[in-house]
This record gives C-alpha cells, structure tokens and sequence, in this order.
C-alpha cells in the first residue's frame, strides 16, 4: 500500500494522466503484451497507470481514484477488474471523453479527485494516530503495572 509521500507524489503527478497517451506510456516495461486481456492499451483505456517497484513489478494505480491493483494474469480485464474494486471511480463514471469535458466539467472532475485523495491522506494519518495512541496507552499501563 502507498505511503503518505508516494500519495502526494502520485496525487500532484497525475493531473496529467487525464491523457490516455500518457498512461498508456507509463506501460512501457508492461509484461503483458499481445493476444491477452491486459495489453498497455486496455490498461491505460481503463484508467491505470503502471507504477512498478522492484519488489511488485505489476502493480498499477488509478489515475483518478488512486486504488492500488497487481497480480494481474493474461486473462484479467482491467476495466471490470478496476470497476470490481473501485465501483464509484469517477474516471470509470466519466460519461464522455476527457478531450470532450467543458472546463467547468473538468474541474468538477479535480475537485473529486482532490476529495478522494484528502480522504485517503488522512485515513492514513489517522491510523498512525491510532498507533501513536495505542503506544503511549501501553508505556502508561506498563509503568502503572510496575508501580
Ligand atoms: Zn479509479
């Protein structure tokens, strides 16, 4: 799972990513490739972005609503695999072509995009809180043990 500094990275880099071309590049070390389900074509038309690191290679992100999938096979159909796991992705709703939204209508698309990348920011930090909490609860009730 992305960390807080990747998702800022991904959230401000992938303005751009609107751009089928674009998206369809970031495919460029893609190992699935002819006659399968999955081609850099069908990824980037279903919204993804390949983002690889050396321990998972496959892994590819939402441009939009930022889910994270991998352990792609030839046979997985990324836009019913993106719409399984994110139903209410705003990229997957978008009722025309990017080139064909209005500006108002493009920056109605942004602030949905902001919205769920504040939401996941912040879920995150919440759970570090969480953590942080449930810490110092326990050094507390150590030493109160010990008392
Ligand atoms: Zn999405």
């Amino acid at each position: 799972m992305a960390n807080i500094e990747v998702l800022n990275s991904r959230f401000s880099l992938y303005d751009k990513m609107y751009s089928h071309e674009l998206r369809e590049h970031s495919f460029a070390d893609w190992p699935f490739r002819a006659e399968c389900s999955c081609t850099p074509d069908k990824m980037a038309k279903a919204g993804f972005v390949h983002c690889p690191s050396e321990n998972e290679p496959d892994v590819v992100c939402c441009f939009f609503c930022l889910i994270e999938l991998e352990g792609w096979e030839p046979d997985d159909d990324p836009w019913t695999e993106h719409k399984k796991r994110s139903p209410n992705c705003g990229f997957l709703t978008m009722k025309k072509d990017f080139t064909e939204l209005t500006v108002a209508e493009f920056f109605s698309m942004e602030k949905e995009r902001l919205k769920i990348y504040l939401r996941k920011v912040s879920h995150k930090k919440m759970a570090y809180f969480r953590d942080e909490i449930d810490h110092i609860l326990e050094s507390l009730n150590s030493q109160l043990d010990s008392l």
